[in-house]
């Protein structure tokens, strides 16, 4: 405390010398931004905090009262997230109870200002790839143990729920099932949380449709990196609810959610269809997302090199034409799988088979490899939930995921796949190649996410598990540099590629991601959380960096 006392006595000498000597001259600013930033970067690890912050956590939050605990110990899950590489420790954890006990934790560090590097982490269900959930000596704030308010429904034309969000999208599904309704926008899995996934923004194969689950959620509430609670939405404080949504928790903590909702189906038809060809299978897909009476459900997936598929397959969908399904073999040819879904209700099942049957026989699959199955609709929305449980019983789920998501335009996609699938990837034996167009026109404009400049554009994502031990193809080293060959050839300029869930180490990388957002990305952060308190682990601000992002004149930006 007193080493970080005298610290700022020393700093506000200097900075008052400077001010005298410069107070005539117009540059006197621009020199106070960099001395400050000089001061933050002198700091031996770029994202550590020094060890009075840590004796801070300990004496003066340890005093104070929460409704839920602040805890310094087991915390060890807390530097682990599904991408099982990164490993950062806190100082402590707190599982709050209220809101207020957030708002407390982020005021009290608010309140510390400069004199302090202590950053605070929302932890979902980390199940964040890069350590974004994770903050070195900070405090995590584990929402999962944030149960206000109860879910609570609202029928009527415009359905929707109330959630903590700490709450995880399988918890909301059930819920809302036993109102006959259901959130209309998912994600692949559903053992994430409401504030995890809204901070990304929740893509899957509805996304082309009903957008992502961030232009499916009506109003927020948040504790800001500046200790105030805000309610948010389209029609109040609209900025900080476009800057919250994807925005990889740089502005604040969601604490709830208001989700939509729309009537819940009981059952679902689940249909596979290879190709060989990638123009035809591409085409397919975005005929399918651009007819008015389409499908629920539109994914797929890449094969490369893969042997007995259609086999594997027939564990849970059955060939159209088992006959002909026999005589496909799938051996090392590069092939494209059509995913896509029809929800229904067993009283429509006639008129939404002859739907269905029209559709595909719009499409130019591969005759002999029309797969079909009938699930329920938890079944087919839950999974990816049924590979976890048998990647666990192998030890195989908690493996470092070197994952890596692009967002490719369409204008580009066929150049992406010839570099990409045609010699970058050898083989999709490490985990699952998704690809899949989406419409943005049905994407909310204005928030946090960064998408390709274009009216479609591709989600692709390479969803690899590795073997940290292996110094083969399966190991963690060879995915990685094939994932730095496909990062090398997308962020060529003109290809106009964007990540998802993305990864940088440095500000002129964040700034190339953002582009011509990223203005505004930084003027949020500076009115929302100025001393760069929260979500450290996305490695975009440094604590107290932000206030360098104003300009000379003293201006902010934008
Ligand atoms: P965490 O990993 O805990 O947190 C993620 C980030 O959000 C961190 O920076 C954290 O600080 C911040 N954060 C967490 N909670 C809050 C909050 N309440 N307020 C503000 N910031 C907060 N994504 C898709 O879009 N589509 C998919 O189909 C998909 N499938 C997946 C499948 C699996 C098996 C896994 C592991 C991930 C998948 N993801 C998918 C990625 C997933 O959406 C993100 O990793 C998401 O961040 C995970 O949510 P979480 O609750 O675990 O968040």
């Amino acid at each position: 405390m007193l080493r970080s006392q005298s610290r700022k006595l020393g700093y506000e000498m200097l900075i008052g010398e400077c001010l005298t000597f410069f107070r005539q001259k117009t540059r006197a600013l621009l020199v106070l931004v960099l001395l400050h930033s000089f001061m933050i970067i002198c700091s031996n690890h770029p994202f550590a905090t020094p060890q009075t912050d840590e004796s801070l956590v300990h004496s003066s939050l340890a005093k104070m009262r929460f409704e839920g605990n602040l805890s310094f110990n087991n915390m060890e899950f807390a530097a682990r997230d599904f991408g099982n590489r990164y490993h950062l420790m806190p100082s402590a954890v707190l599982h709050p109870k209220s809101v207020s006990d957030i708002l407390s934790v982020v005021r009290y560090v608010y309140d510390l200002g400069l004199n302090s590097e202590l950053t605070v982490a929302a932890r979902g269900h980390g199940h964040s790839l890069e350590g974004q959930a994770q903050v070195h000596q900070g405090v995590v704030i584990s929402m999962e143990s944030l149960r206000v308010p109860e879910m609570s429904f609202h029928t009527g034309k415009h359905p929707y729920v109330d959630v903590s969000a700490g709450v995880l999208w399988i918890d909301i599904l059930h819920e809302s099932l036993k109102q006959g309704l259901t959130p209309r926008s998912w994600t692949d899995y559903l053992h994430l949380t409401v504030g995890g996934t809204l901070s990304n923004a929740g893509i899957s194969g509805q996304a082309f449709r009903h957008g992502p689950q961030i232009n499916n959620v009506y109003q927020l509430q948040v504790v800001t990196g500046r200790g105030e609670v805000a309610t948010c939405s389209e029609e109040q404080n609209a900025d900080l609810f476009h800057a919250v949504l994807g925005g990889l928790g740089q502005f604040g903590i969601i604490t709830q959610a208001r989700i939509a909702l729309e009537p819940a189906p009981k059952m679902v038809k689940w249909i596979r269809a290879l190709y060989s060809d990638f123009s035809t299978f591409a085409r397919d897909q975005e005929h399918l997302i651009s007819t008015k009476k389409s499908l629920d459900y539109v994914e797929g997936f890449i094969i490369i090199n893969r042997t007995g598929l259609l086999n594997n397959w027939r564990s849970s969908f059955n060939p159209k034409d088992p006959v002909q399904a026999d005589q496909f073999t799938s051996d090392g040819k590069l092939l494209f799988c059509l995913e896509v879904a029809k929800y229904y209700n067993p009283r429509d099942s006639d008129n939404i088979n002859q739907d269905v049957d029209t559709l595909l026989s719009e499409l130019n699959y591969i005759r002999s490899t029309l797969f079909l199955s009938e699930v329920s609709y938890v079944d087919f929305l839950d999974r990816v939930h049924v590979s976890e449980v048998k990647l666990r019983e192998k030890g195989l789920w908690e493996v470092p995921h070197p994952w890596l998501n692009l967002l490719v335009p369409r204008s580009r996609i066929h150049e992406f796949a010839r570099e990409v699938f045609g010699s970058i990837v050898k083989d999709t034996s490490n985990g699952p190649v998704l690809i899949y167009p989406v419409n943005k026109a049905r994407w909310k404009s204005g928030t946090s996410l960064v998408t390709p400049d274009e009216d479609v554009f591709y989600l692709i994502a390479f969803l690899s598990s590795a073997i940290a031990s292996s110094t083969g193809k399966d190991g963690l080293e060879h995915i990685l540099s094939q994932n730095k060959k496909i990062l090398s050839f997308s962020q060529r300029p003109y290809l106009g590629i964007k990540q998802y869930l993305p990864h940088y180490s440095t500000e002129e990388e964040w700034e190339a991601h953002f582009g011509a957002h990223w203005e505004v990305f930084c003027r949020r952060k500076l009115s929302y959380d100025p001393l760069a308190i929260l979500a450290p682990g996305q490695r975009i601000f440094r604590r107290g960096m932000v206030s360098a992002l104003q300009r000379p004149e003293g201006r902010d930006i934008a």
